[in-house]
């Protein structure tokens, strides 16, 4: 088995709250185990460009309770090239990088494959605020944005209930409805609108006229970012149907920021102390996931292919390396998550009075 002396960690993608957390426990876990640590500044792109700094302990204290992540992140088309995957190869050469842990999401994941699979191992880390990743029951910055939301919804219904108004809220999630479904839960919305249920938008407005019948004087429709600009247009309708003013609101990305929840500190932090462990057990492509409240790990492909299931995006030949046991459990965890989208779905309409 290969000797690690050197690990680097990088954030890549979306930044999410709680990245920095990961960042550290990365640190601390390597530096327990005898092995040093480089930050790759600026995710894949930093890595091409040779931006890689060592660090210890001393540099990620008190980063645990910043959100963003001070690694900063990037967007990096030229490494998905086998000329920029040779740059950051090159990179790793020239720093003694043995392996590498990789915080973000699936595109993330695609790249640390990429890696692995020309000789540099390594571990993927869940951090997306939109809660995305099937193989994992829960991402790094999904608790904490879906707090932000609330609290932002929250001042809204305030000002709804003061001037009987109606308000429209899109919230993040490009390809997932949960941070829209829970929220909308936890501020008792009047109805949540995601990509993933078809709804029926005559009983949603019926349902404001009637509850304005009722006495009722604010109204909260949430409505996932996944649905373009349909919330948008849905707040007109709205007002021209109940005759309640209603205003349209869009949170994108100040919900990304902010101070992370102790739940995503917590897991960031486990997440970081298991990817350090998998790397020094000689283990890589693997993506570190919680399922059933415990820390474990998949193979990169698994975790992309029951996405792609998920999303009903699968591609002929997808499933042709995986035993009939992956599959039954890739679809299982699709029935899992299907099931639990629908019973939050539905408990919006059952206590929207
Ligand atoms: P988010 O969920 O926030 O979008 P992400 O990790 O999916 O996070 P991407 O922009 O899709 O974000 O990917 C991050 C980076 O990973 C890309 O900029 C690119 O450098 C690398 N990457 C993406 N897809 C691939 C791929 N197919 N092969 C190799 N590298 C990839």
């Amino acid at each position: 088995m290969q000797k690690f002396r050197k690990i680097g960690v990088l954030t890549s993608g979306g930044d999410a709250p709680g990245m920095n957390a990961a960042i550290r426990a990365v640190t601390l876990a390597a530096e327990v185990n005898g092995v040093d640590v480089v930050a790759i500044y600026d995710g894949y792109q930093g890595l091409m460009e040779g931006n890689v700094h060592d660090i210890s302990a001393k540099d990620v204290s008190g980063v645990i309770r910043i959100g963003g992540t001070f690694l900063h992140s990037a967007r990096s088309p030229e490494f998905m090239l086998e000329e920029g995957m040779q740059r950051a190869i090159a990179t790793c050469k020239k720093h003694g990088i043995d392996g590498i842990v990789a915080i973000g999401g699936d595109g993330t994941f695609r790249g640390a494959t990429d890696l692995t699979l020309r000789g540099i191992p390594c571990i993927g880390i869940p951090g997306t605020i939109d809660n995305d990743v099937t193989a994992s029951d829960s991402t790094i910055g999904y608790d904490t944005a879906l707090k932000t939301t609330v609290t932002m919804i929250d001042c809204l219904r305030d000002t709804c209930e003061s001037h009987a108004r109606c308000n429209v809220v899109e919230v993040m999630g490009r390809h997932a409805g949960y941070i829209a479904l829970e929220s909308a839960i936890a501020t008792g919305a009047e109805a949540v609108i995601i990509k993933e249920i078809p709804h029926d938008e005559d009983a949603i407005i019926k349902r404001i006229a009637d509850l304005k019948a009722n006495g009722k004087r604010s109204f909260i429709i949430v409505v996932s970012e996944g649905l373009g600009n349909y919330g948008e247009t849905l707040a007109p309708k709205i007002e021209a149907f109940t005759g309640v003013e209603t205003r349209f609101a869009r949170f994108a990305h100040v919900v990304r920021g902010g101070v992370p929840t102790v739940a995503d500190r917590v897991m960031a932090t486990q997440m970081g102390a298991k990817a350090v462990e998998l790397l020094l057990a000689g283990k890589s492509n693997l993506v570190v996931c919680k399922r059933n409240g415990k820390i474990v790990s998949e193979e990169i492909r698994y975790a992309l292919t029951v996405d792609r299931m998920f999303k009903g995006k699968l591609k002929d030949g997808d499933l042709d390396t995986f035993s009939e046991e992956q599959i039954e459990s890739m679809k299982a965890l699709c029935e899992l998550r299907t099931k639990e989208i629908r019973r939050l779905y539905d408990l919006v309409d059952k206590v929207a009075k």
